[in-house]
């Protein structure tokens, strides 16, 4: 079980970078598309006036969508980097109950063995792992 959550982690980071890459290919594709269309308008300028300011245009909208995707897919990195909920490890004394939640680490995994209970001085043992959800999926299917 404490492989499974390690295993939950892993998948949400690829997917986060696979979504990633993909709009940067797209973000780079973009600004490659509108230095071209820069660079064709002032090649046009002295021939023909009017096409090389249609061209300045699409080339001034393109990096300024391709800089805007930029820096919205920074933001939204470093948003799933911070909002990313830990991963709890619950341990429990069998004999009397007493129960410690604290953050994963690594080599944890449900019935594993955990030292002396604070109270009652008997075994204590790994109960659950799960990581903490939140109230804020609704914002995060938005994506
Ligand atoms: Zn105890």
């Amino acid at each position: 079980m404490a492989d499974k959550s390690s295993e939950t982690t892993g998948t949400t980071e690829t997917t986060a970078r696979r979504i990633s890459s993909f709009v940067l290919v797209v973000i780079f594709v973009t600004l490659a598309l509108s230095l071209v269309a820069l660079y064709f308008s002032m090649e046009i300028y002295p021939r023909n006036e009017a096409a090389a300011g249609y061209f300045l245009l699409i080339g001034f909208i393109g990096l300024a969508l391709s800089s805007y995707m930029l820096l919205q897919m920074r933001k939204r990195v470093l948003k799933w980097r911070l909002k990313l909920p830990p991963i709890m490890t619950i341990i429990e004394c069998q004999k009397c109950g007493f129960k410690n939640v604290r953050e994963f680490k690594r080599g944890d995994y449900v019935f594993k063995q955990m030292g002396a209970c604070e109270k009652c001085n008997e075994p204590v043992m790994i109960t659950g792992i799960y990581r903490e959800i939140k109230e804020q999926k609704k914002k995060e299917e938005k994506f």
